[in-house]
């Protein structure tokens, strides 16, 4: 028997579970939240944290051409960084224009063309974070006018 996945919200995910196994599919809660779920072991597990919306940006590193589209949306997810400390990732996606921006902290955003979901642009964020180095602090990027803030 498998067992659904559930959301944080208590939501159940009601996917077709005759899965192949390595099998992956977006889960859109109703409550905005969104995974990406692998089929292991006979059950649907979240590959990656909750990717949840958010109101307000906090940050403001962002462009304002992708911030001030109509169709503009704001999410965060947790990354685990040194030593498993979690961090907030924060998100800027527009899928009219298929353009994501992703950033962690005071960090430069990482700009993304061609984004046809969330889901992908978190994906393609934690490809490259963790090709900067596993567990290393991650470096600075860029030398333009937009300034990190401290880490400490
Ligand atoms: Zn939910």
């Amino acid at each position: 028997m498998e067992s659904p996945f559930a959301c944080i919200c208590g939501r159940s995910h009601s996917a077709e579970t005759s899965a192949q196994e390595k099998a992956r599919v977006e889960f859109n809660c109703r409550c905005g939240r969104r995974y990406k779920l692998e089929f292991r072991e006979g059950a649907w597990a979240d590959a990656t944290d909750a990717i949840t919306p958010e109101k307000r940006q906090p940050l403001t590193a962002f462009s304002g051409e992708l911030k001030s589209r109509d169709d503009c949306q704001r999410y965060y997810f947790s990354h685990r960084v040194t030593g498993g400390l979690k961090l907030p990732v924060h998100i800027v996606f527009s899928p009219s224009v298929e353009k994501a921006e992703i950033t962690m902290g005071g960090l430069k955003p990482l700009q993304m063309d061609a984004v046809r979901s969330v889901v992908e642009a978190q994906r393609r964020w934690v490809e490259w974070f963790d090709s900067l180095g596993g567990t290393r602090r991650p470096r600075r990027r860029g030398t333009d006018s937009v300034s990190p803030l401290p880490l400490s």
